[in-house]
């Protein structure tokens, strides 16, 4: 029997987990893929506060988890398949069915984050992994000196073409309306490369290719134009989609599944709290992932007593 459950092991899980262990709180974490959750799929973080000049993501994941080492709690790599929530003896309880095995617990912390939203476009599915690619620090350095084009025109967009600047030859940044969503000093330095290029209001419609990526079509969402872009290279940058469907929809959720939470970070469901990206919020953000795995935590401890 666990006093808490923390299932996702990102910055909000790996700090819900650090807090727990200095309340001495029997935990444990669960995670289905690799420690560090959605930002090891970028290379380094600028905006991390302590970090002038940024830090390698991979190095702040490798400290989030020598904490938590430091504080014994255990890490399993077990994808969860279900929380059960039960009553015994007026007590809340929770069974947690992984792929191997189900875990008992008094509360459970969800920080099971988000993953990368498809496109949609005509030839996207086929191509992924002949070119077309959710994750540039990945797939990178397979385009040196190759033209890509990226989709999108958030943080997350901008910061990969910016990134991908480092081997490509040219970086098209193709974007639906013709001012970007990113923060502005990232446009900024996006806008001062050379080897940066933007293709404004504008879809991408279909990904050309018979066994990899050879071109994208383009239609200009203004005057209904449409044309076609030689690339290698697509990646893919519309926003993302929270880790929740192994919930099935237990817990209050908006339309697109992020997990409504008050401001204890408590859920629909008592003794249930999430925290980070999985949760439906203004700010998606490493920082902010953090101090909710922190206040998650509390709420946990303040709740068993
Ligand atoms: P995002 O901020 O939701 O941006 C998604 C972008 O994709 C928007 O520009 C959107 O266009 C476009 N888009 C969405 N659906 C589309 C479609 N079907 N066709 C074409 N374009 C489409 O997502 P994100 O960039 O992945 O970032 C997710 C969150 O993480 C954000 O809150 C972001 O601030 C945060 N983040 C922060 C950092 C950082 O601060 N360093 C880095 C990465 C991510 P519209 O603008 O027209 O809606």
């Amino acid at each position: 029997m666990y006093d808490v459950i923390i299932i996702g092991a990102g910055p909000a899980g790996l700090t819900a987990a650090l807090y727990a262990g200095r309340y001495r709180l029997n935990a444990l974490v669960l995670e289905q893929l690799s420690v560090g959750g959605q930002i090891i799929l970028s290379s380094t973080i600028e905006n991390f506060p302590g970090f002038p000049g940024g830090i390698s993501t991979e190095e702040l994941i490798e400290r989030f988890k020598k904490q938590t080492e430091e504080l014994q709690i255990k890490v399993a790599i077990e994808e969860v398949k279900e929380v059960v929530f039960a009553l015994k003896l007026k007590n809340s309880l929770y069974n947690i069915n992984t792929n191997c095995a189900s875990y008992q617990t008094r509360s459970v912390i969800i920080a099971s984050g988000a993953q990368p939203k498809r496109l949609g476009a005509q030839g996207e599915e086929k191509l992924i992994g002949r070119g077309v690619s959710y994750c540039a620090t990945c797939d990178g350095p397979l385009f040196k000196n190759k033209e890509v084009v990226v989709i999108g025109g958030g943080d997350k967009a901008i910061e990969e073409a910016l990134f991908l600047t480092s081997y490509a030859s040219l970086v098209y940044v193709i974007h639906r309306r013709d001012t970007l969503r990113a923060s502005k000093i990232l446009e900024e330095k996006a806008r001062a490369n050379e080897k940066i290029r933007f293709v404004l209001d504008s879809v991408v419609e279909k990904v050309k290719g018979s066994d990899k990526v050879e071109a994208v079509k383009i239609k200009n969402v203004k005057t209904g134009s449409t044309s076609l872009l030689n690339c290698q290279g697509v990646f893919i940058f519309v926003g993302v989609l929270p880790n929740t469907d192994f919930l099935k929809r237990k817990l209050e959720m908006d339309e697109n599944g992020f997990i409504i939470t008050d401001q204890e970070l408590q859920t629909s469901q008592k003794g249930v709290f999430a925290c980070g990206d999985c949760r439906k919020k203004s700010l998606y953000q490493v920082i902010n992932a953090c101090g909710e795995g922190a206040v998650a935590a509390a709420s946990v401890q303040r709740y068993l007593i």
